[in-house]
């Protein structure tokens, strides 16, 4: 029986140093602390979040939405970014569709055209539908199921109060026929070694993604095993069918948080090879905005796109990519304005490999273009 609680907070959105590459979210908001979906690996109870009995004591964060009204309507310095509710918790848990919280909170988003990105394991945000339209239709949505496995009994045990898989993929497919303005897809995370990474699963979700219409699956293998969260979920396995996987983990992960590199890496390339198959992208796309933020986001987006397929491939990351990526998010002018200063190289981890493969990219910017024809009558 979960025990929900009523209580105020100060703060109701947070902002990030950096975008989050895989969801491109700036803004972090939490209608709830706890999550009743009680999923037996979910991360929120390791020692990290300091949230006490996670999935029993739900918090309801009262009067959030007026907060968040009061907050936008105030932020100069607030400029429009991607927010993404449900951090370690899930904004659809069952609590929701009696007291339509999270609803509330997306009237107040869609009111001040901030883009969104919402990650659940619940059908119910099919409910809300018509906002997540509006917000799409004047800037950018993105709704992506967390799906890591087909099979419904195992599905079950993982995450016992959560929409079954089969009915969040038919989430997914009424949200694309309803709207086809907003990016659906599935978030492929985690997934947990010998009882989701066999050929057949990986196969059918992503399969059944891109048969719900899809247009992106996420992916990345492995599950973090860490303090209380590890304990709670061998314990789980431990009085379960599948006991045997506890022993065939702990020698996987050699008592460290992640599963090796090699490991990862054949997972994620037979995901790789899956997704060419079935034609679906790897990666969400990113929202733009139009002021002078916009094409230090492009490349940016560009810079971490790549970095990510290339480690893909490689299995190695390159930091240098990925930092010149996300410092440019904190740029306070256009970087076309700086490429045509010719100081590239005073950007933050750009490097002249970096300079070179961003060079041709800027050149093809519309900007760029104009400026140059307009020089010859100067
Ligand atoms: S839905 Fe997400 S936050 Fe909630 S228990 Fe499951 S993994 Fe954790």
């Amino acid at each position: 029986m979960v025990k929900y609680i009523y209580k105020e907070f100060k703060s109701v959105i947070n902002k990030l140093k950096y975008p989050d590459s895989w969801f491109w979210s700036r803004y972090t908001l939490n209608t709830y602390s706890g999550c009743a979906h009680a999923c037996i690996y979910c991360d929120a109870r390791s020692e990290r979040y300091y949230i006490d009995d996670f999935e029993n004591e739900v918090i309801i964060k009262t009067n959030f939405d007026k907060k968040l009204d009061q907050r936008l309507k105030k932020a100069r310095t607030l400029l429009p970014d991607v927010i993404a509710p449900g951090g370690v918790n899930d904004a659809y848990q069952q609590i929701e569709k009696k007291i339509e919280h999270t609803r509330k909170v997306l009237k107040v988003i869609a009111k001040y055209k901030f883009p969104i990105n919402i990650a659940t394991k619940s059908k119910l945000v099919t409910r809300d539908v018509d906002i997540l339209k509006k917000i799409a239709d004047d800037t950018w949505c993105t709704i992506g199921f967390s799906i890591s496995i087909i099979n419904e009994e195992l599905a079950n045990f993982l995450e016992p109060y959560s929409s079954l898989p089969s009915e969040r993929l038919e989430a997914l497919k009424k949200i694309k026929k309803e709207a086809p303005n907003i990016q659906v897809g599935t978030y492929f995370i985690p997934i947990i070694p010998f009882l989701e990474d066999n050929d057949e699963n990986l196969e059918d979700v992503i399969r059944k993604s891109k048969e719900a219409g899809a247009d992106f699956v996420l992916f990345s293998p492995g599950l973090t095993l860490r303090d209380s969260q590890a304990g709670y979920f061998f314990n789980k396995l431990r009085n379960s069918k599948y006991m045997h996987v506890e022993k065939l983990l702990k020698n996987l992960y050699k008592g460290e948080m992640h599963p090796p590199s090699d490991y990862c890496k054949k997972i994620n390339s037979k995901l790789l090879k899956l997704s060419q198959k079935y034609g679906v992208k790897i990666r969400v796309k990113r929202w733009i905005p139009s002021d002078y933020r916009k094409w230090n986001y492009k490349v940016s987006e560009l810079l971490l796109n790549k970095e990510y397929i290339d480690s893909l491939q490689t299995g190695k990351s390159n930091k240098s990519m990925m930092w010149a990526g996300l410092n440019l998010n904190n740029l306070e002018e256009s970087i076309l304005d700086v490429y045509r200063r010719g100081e590239l190289h005073i950007l933050k981890s750009f490097n002249s490999k970096i300079i070179n493969f961003v060079k041709p990219y800027l050149e093809k910017s519309k900007e760029i273009k104009q400026k140059k024809g307009l020089e010859k009558f100067l």
